[in-house]
């Protein structure tokens, strides 16, 4: 399985992709925010799922999104949002967009591995 983390602090890409390997899954792709995530996917359409950053500069994860959504072949890729924007309007803002799930930062490993089951339909 490969996943895109798309974020513009390197360290939170740091995080979440050692969270994701520790949880086997080795083939983890980056960008620095949703311009250089947009062309990432675009240069590898067989991503199996995008975890992305709300607030980031160039294009904002919420644009990235509606994009992603607006693209036939990405209709039904798996996307969670790891943001620190936990208001319910922002949660329900982003459900209407497109993401399948929400994450609050600061996060715990397991809390990641729970999205990621959830929204892959596994149960643990
Ligand atoms: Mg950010």
């Amino acid at each position: 399985m490969k996943l895109l983390v798309v974020d513009d602090s390197s360290t939170m890409r740091r995080i979440i992709k050692n969270t994701l390997q520790r949880l086997g899954h080795q083939d983890v792709l980056e960008g620095g925010d949703g311009v250089e995530g947009w062309s990432v996917l675009n240069a590898n359409p067989d991503i199996d799922m995008l975890i992305t950053d709300w607030n980031m500069p160039e294009m904002n994860g919420l644009e990235l999104i509606k994009k992603v959504r607006a693209d036939s072949r990405f209709t039904d890729l798996p996307i969670i949002m790891v943001t620190t924007e936990g208001g319910k309007a922002e949660v329900i803002t982003a459900l209407k967009a497109g993401v399948n799930n929400y994450i609050v930062k600061p996060f715990t490993p397991q809390v990641l591995k729970e999205k990621l089951a959830a929204v892959l339909g596994i149960s643990e």
